[in-house]
């Protein structure tokens, strides 16, 4: 590890926008409204100079006071805009944009492209979620998925990094390794938190219970991709003693609401990042309920703040879930989400 001789850039960035990203989401409805809404006139104003075929897509006359009369994008609709006009221009403090391929929900690889910009935002919002949920970010990670480049040996160990202000991480190809060694590994390791899917915690537990195979304790379990069902959880507790703490993302433009720290059931939105709609089948906006109990469900639209590269505005990327005016796990007065079904 290098050490700081003189201030690096990078570190200060992260911290100071992790506490902006705190600070935002813990200062009301009206802050978080203001705020958005710079973000989007900038957005809106930018593509209609900029980007022809955004400027086609909302027509000439945008008003956004009426958000709601901007068409639904749906994931046809942007792979046909990215497939035939690649990259929008960013603005230059974006720096340089760079091509995602994603495997894909239905339909096969899809592209899409970030900036720099856009991608810093997403990193740190993510790096947040540990502030939120009391993790140590120093403390040893593991990561088992399918995304982790292919390796030779056990795992792929990555030092301490200041610059991304973590401690050691393992990195395991999922792919590469059978359920068994898979636990095995987690026997041989020292895991403070371990990054992984729903499907593969699920299956590693099972192969070790069936195995009659003791695991260490994990202190958190952190996951991405579909939800985490209860008796996953309550697995996870008996065979790990760990939590889990389930990320609402989207491959396309990063975290979409991240589990409260104080209920499985409600995630708060990441409005540092996105505006979420929840729209009826008609495409009627749903407002956010008041009640816990009764709010109902609908489709869920993305708006991405900082996603100048592929644009994407009222994106129905094809989950559904219930909108609340304010957490009922832990009251906090932010937008938050329950009742998650993704891929719906
Ligand atoms: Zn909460």
């Amino acid at each position: 590890m290098t050490w700081p001789m003189i201030i690096p850039a990078t570190t200060v960035q992260r911290v100071a926008d992790v506490q902006a990203q705190l600070a935002l989401e813990r200062s009301g409805h009206d802050v978080i409204a203001a705020w958005q809404t710079q973000r989007l006139t900038e957005l809106v104003l930018w593509l209609l100079d900029n980007v022809p075929w955004w400027q086609a897509w909302l027509g000439p006359r945008v008003n956004l006071d009426r958000w709601d009369s901007l068409p639904i994008l749906t994931r046809l609709d942007l792979r046909k805009m990215v497939a035939t006009y690649g990259a929008a221009r960013v603005p230059d403090h974006h720096g340089a944009v760079s091509a995602y391929c994603m495997a894909g929900p239905p339909g096969g690889a899809a592209r899409f492209f970030t900036s720099a910009f856009n991608q810093r935002m997403i990193d740190h919002a993510f790096y947040a979620d540990h502030q939120r949920h009391e993790r140590n970010p120093y403390a040893t990670q593991g990561c088992l998925s399918d995304d982790i480049p292919l390796h030779e040996g056990s795992h792929i160990a990555v030092p301490p990094s200041l610059d991304n202000g973590v401690g050691p991480q393992l990195l395991r190809q999922l792919n590469l390794f059978t359920r068994l060694q898979h636990v095995q590994w987690l026997q041989g390791t020292q895991l403070t938190y371990l990054t992984t899917t729903p499907q593969c915690m699920g299956e590693v537990l099972d192969e070790a219970r069936t195995r009659h195979l003791h695991l260490p304790e994990i202190r958190q379990i952190l996951t991405y991709g579909t939800q985490v069902s209860t008796p996953l959880r309550d697995k996870a507790r008996q065979q790990l003693g760990a939590s889990m703490r389930h990320r609402y993302t989207c491959l396309e433009c990063g975290p979409l609401a991240f589990q409260c720290p104080r209920s499985d059931d409600y995630f708060h939105v990441a409005v540092g990042n996105v505006m979420l709609e929840v729209v009826d089948d008609e495409g009627r906006v749903r407002p956010p309920s008041l009640d816990a109990d009764t709010a109902p469900t609908g489709r869920v639209l993305v708006t991405a703040l900082h996603q100048y590269a592929t644009p994407m505005l009222r994106h129905d990327i094809g989950d559904t879930a219930a909108l609340h005016s304010q957490c009922p796990g832990c009251d906090l007065q932010i937008l938050t989400l329950s009742q998650l079904r993704q891929g719906a």
